[in-house]
């Protein structure tokens, strides 16, 4: 983190799919500086396992824009939703010109599957590893751009603001807890989810919404901190730390979830949170810990080809698929709320922009559609970084000092962070 570096054109926190798409689309002689929490290769956008969604024809248009919407029971912005549906195509050659690889069928044409909440299959894929195969392609376009340079293992604690317009950003190092201030003409805030804040999570344990506490600090709008997604099957373990997903895909292609008795008890297609609630609900009647998920309906060749990184981790765990079914239990997974962006990732605050699950275009609404997250990230950071090419001209022309006194002591400036986003989260769900 050299000291020197102090103004950019952009700052973009955050090296998930929105980060990295953002960097991708702006002009290559805009200087740009990334910012990880951890290393390049650990956010959420490589766990991504199931895929991306893509609209496959105008004569599907009608039945995906009803999924979303149905999912996130109509609390959906509309026009988000629609400005994805839209952009879903152009943003899918856009990954492949990247050198994306997604399955495709011996005429050389995409195959697509179906996950819960999905009337028809629509879903890009790369094995079970969709986000792995995407974020590494985007990662080495990245890296090959002499105008970005990326920090690893440092942290955003703040944004530089006042009245109402964004410098950049405060940068605590780990570890040795240096601090450094970065000016810039426009900042992203790309970092991703809340599993962190959670005991149970998919997520990775470093994504705490800590940029949800800044904006919450500095006067940038949120909202529905309060619409957190569970996941119905993560795999379920005594141990510690974060929980392995098994793919809806995997219920998409013909899994079925059974009770303590070995018996189906639920509609396995319908979306996340009415799975999540009925599994719960047999939980609570068997008094068990977890229920039980059936891969052997998908059969042998699929399981093999498609889903060989959850064959392996299940394998790892004690659990052949082919042969048994595994424990399976709901845990955090996604979030629905974020900062309150427009339909080009701005925030109420000038030069400051979000994209990715740290944002809320309203595309969810309360609830997400499987597959749909990929794509609204990627979508609105590469409408972010248009507005930024097109409002280049105008830099900042101050660079407002700002006292790191308040930063200095790590454990309870993130103490008060976490109880920031759960005191907002509280008051959303009991007095809007
Ligand atoms: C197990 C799993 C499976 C999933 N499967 C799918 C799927 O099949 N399809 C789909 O569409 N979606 C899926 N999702 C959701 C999807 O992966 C995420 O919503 C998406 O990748 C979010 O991308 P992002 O760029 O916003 O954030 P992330 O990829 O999470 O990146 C966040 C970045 O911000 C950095 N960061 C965080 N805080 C700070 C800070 N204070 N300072 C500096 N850096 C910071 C992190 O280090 C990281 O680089 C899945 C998620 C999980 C966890």
């Amino acid at each position: 983190m050299p000291d020197t570096d102090k103004k950019w054109n952009v700052l973009i926190v955050g090296t998930g799919v929105a980060g990295l798409c953002c960097a991708l689309h702006l002009p290559r002689d805009c200087k740009i500086l990334m910012l990880t929490k951890s290393t390049v290769e650990e956010s959420d956008s490589f766990l991504a396992q199931g895929g991306i969604c893509m609209l496959r024809g105008q004569e599907d248009f009608a039945a995906y824009f009803e999924d979303t919407m149905r999912a996130g029971h109509y609390e959906n912005n509309a026009d988000a939703v629609r400005l994805m549906i839209e952009s879903s195509p152009a943003m899918i050659e856009d990954l492949v010109e990247c050198g994306v690889e997604f399955a495709r069928d011996e005429k050389g044409n995409f195959r697509f599957t179906r996950e819960g909440g999905h009337s028809r299959p629509r879903i890009l894929f790369h094995d079970d590893i969709t986000g792995k195969e995407i974020t590494s392609k985007l990662l080495s376009c990245v890296k090959k751009l002499s105008n970005v340079t990326i920090w690893e293992n440092v942290e955003l604690v703040d944004v530089i603001a006042k009245d109402k317009e964004c410098f950049g950003g405060v940068v605590r190092e780990n570890g040795s807890g240096k601090l450094t201030d970065v000016y810039a003409d426009f900042t992203l805030l790309a970092t991703g989810g809340v599993g962190g804040l959670y005991e149970n999570s998919t997520n990775f344990r470093h994504l705490t919404g800590d940029s949800l506490a800044i904006a919450l600090e500095n006067g940038v709008e949120v909202e529905h901190l309060n619409y957190v997604q569970i996941h119905p099957t993560t795999f379920y373990s005594e141990k510690h730390g974060r929980r392995f997903l098994i793919s809806e895909s995997v219920r998409g292609e013909g899994a079925v979830l059974l009770d303590a008795q070995g018996k189906r008890f639920c509609n396995e297609l319908l979306p996340r949170d009415i799975v999540t609630g009925d599994i719960l609900a047999q939980m609570k009647k068997d008094g068990t810990k977890h229920v039980w998920l059936d891969m052997r309906p998908v059969g042998e060749k699929t399981l093999k080809e498609h889903f060989p990184t959850i064959c392996s981790r299940c394998l790892q765990e004690g659990y052949d698929v082919l042969k048994t079914p595994i424990p399976v239990v709901p845990a955090q997974h996604y979030f629905m709320g974020g900062i309150k962006v427009d339909a080009d990732g701005k925030t109420n605050v000038k030069r400051l922009f979000a994209a990715g699950e740290t944002a809320c275009n309203g595309v969810h609404g309360k609830n997400r559609l499987a597959s749909n997250s990929l794509l609204e990230s990627l979508i609105w950071a590469k409408r972010a970084a248009a507005v930024m090419a097109a409002e280049r001209e105008n830099g900042i022309s101050a660079l407002p000092q700002i006292s790191h006194e308040k930063y200095e002591d790590y454990a309870a400036l993130k103490a008060k962070y976490a109880e920031l986003i759960r005191a907002e989260a509280e008051r959303e769900e009991y007095c809007d």
